[in-house]
């Protein structure tokens, strides 16, 4: 574990989030600062930056398949909601441990800022 990755800690469980799904080598949890009514995050259990240094095309489709079957058993598939994945400095990306956001329960705008 790259020393110091809050989301690597939260997956070995050395700090505390709100895990609403575990998955095979992914994890989903609560957002710490919600921007919607159901803000989840999806990560891997293993330490991969950026979406740009993902080796493991089929994990993204893993990835992907889990956050629409949170947004089922959450909710909000119906209705709607957006995954996101902000990658780099440009992207708006805060923590380099690659994760997708699920954001849900209200209309969402576009284009986003
Ligand atoms: P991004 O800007 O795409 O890198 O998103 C990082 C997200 O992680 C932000 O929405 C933060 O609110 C969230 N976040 C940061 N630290 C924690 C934490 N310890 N537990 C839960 N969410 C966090
Ligand atoms: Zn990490």
């Amino acid at each position: 574990m790259p020393g110091g990755c809050v989301f690597c800690k939260i997956a070995a469980g050395e700090i505390p989030a709100t895990v609403v799904k575990r998955g095979d080598g992914m994890l989903a949890f609560q957002d710490l600062n919600p921007q919607a009514p159901t803000h989840l995050l999806v990560i891997p259990t293993h330490h991969v930056a950026t979406l740009n240094d993902t080796k493991d095309a089929a994990l993204l489709g893993k990835l992907l398949g889990f956050a629409r079957e949170l947004a089922r058993e959450v909710g909000i598939a119906g209705r709607g909601y957006r995954v996101v994945v902000n990658t780099n400095p440009d992207g708006g990306q805060t923590v380099f441990h690659l994760h997708l956001h699920l954001l849900g329960g209200r209309p969402m705008s576009w284009p986003p800022g």
